[in-house]
């Protein structure tokens, strides 16, 4: 599984076409929620579902199968009304990763329901607090699958569009929702996402190519860290002169636009 660069697209993972959409956006945040619902079926319909008026990026289902609903350079509708670093309205800069998940549990007598009457196992209930409430309560727990794959793509989508942070929909719209919820590792998956990538390290050779293109690097490239350190002057080879062979010897605008890219990408997020 890789993102295209080119169109902000999972490779080998299923499109569907959401109508709940706006414009281009350059996303600086992933979000994270749960569906409060069954499969991840019935997500993706009611995604698709014009008069749901509700989107996000991606759902992951119950045994980690993905489904993408809008490349992620496109307005989906998850986080609502919302508020995140200075930030209003996080669907103009955000991703959204949608988790198939029942989400808080109704205890009667020794069996758990969900708000849709669906009885649950004991072995897929989480009792813990909520970080914004005093009292435990319980919740659906995500399989492992889904947090692998949730862990997976945080990752690549950090690395992808440099972003900013990880934060769950209850961070940014704290009492209105209560989603991805203490059922969801949050902190790990932020953890291992920016160490994995911040700062971010990539070959000397590639820094220097003039832009992306293909897919994206993904997952391994943490072992090779940058030879150039933060401060080490750069200096600027012939081949910047890229006319000088022709005798013309003029710098390229163009040229030193790319030294200022590639700078940016050896240095990591500005
Ligand atoms: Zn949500």
């Amino acid at each position: 599984m890789r993102i295209n660069r080119h169109n902000h697209q999972l490779t080998n993972v299923p499109q569907r076409e959401t109508p709940n959409r706006g414009g281009i956006i350059e996303p600086c945040y992933l979000v994270f929620h749960f569906t409060a619902g069954e499969s991840i079926q019935s997500a993706v319909d009611w995604f698709c579902n014009p008069e749901s008026k509700a989107s996000a990026h991606l759902v992951i289902g119950r045994d980690g199968r993905i489904i993408q609903l809008a490349p992620f350079n496109v307005r989906t509708w998850h986080a609502g009304r919302s508020h995140w670093e200075g930030v209003s309205g996080l669907n103009q800069c955000s991703i959204g990763i949608e988790m198939v998940n029942a989400g808080r549990l109704s205890k009667v007598g020794g069996s758990y329901f969900s708000w849709f009457n669906v009885e649950y196992a004991e072995n897929e209930v989480v009792e813990a607090e909520h970080k914004f409430e005093n009292a435990a309560s319980y919740w659906h727990a995500y399989t492992e699958k889904q947090l692998e794959c949730a862990a997976e793509l945080a990752d690549m989508l950090v690395n992808t569009y440099n972003l900013r942070g990880i934060v769950g929909h209850d961070d940014i719209a704290p009492g209105r929702k209560c989603d991805p919820g203490p059922a969801f590792p949050l902190e790990k998956v932020r953890s291992r996402a920016f160490n994995r990538h911040e700062p971010k390290a990539i070959p000397v050779e590639d820094a220097f190519k003039s832009t992306g293109n293909g897919d994206a690097v993904t997952g391994n490239d943490e072992s090779a860290p940058s030879p150039l350190m933060m401060g080490m002057a750069l200096s600027i080879p012939e081949a910047v002169d890229r006319k000088s062979s022709a005798g013309e010897g003029k710098r390229e605008r163009g040229n030193l636009m790319d030294w200022l890219r590639a700078g940016r990408r050896v240095f990591g997020r500005q």
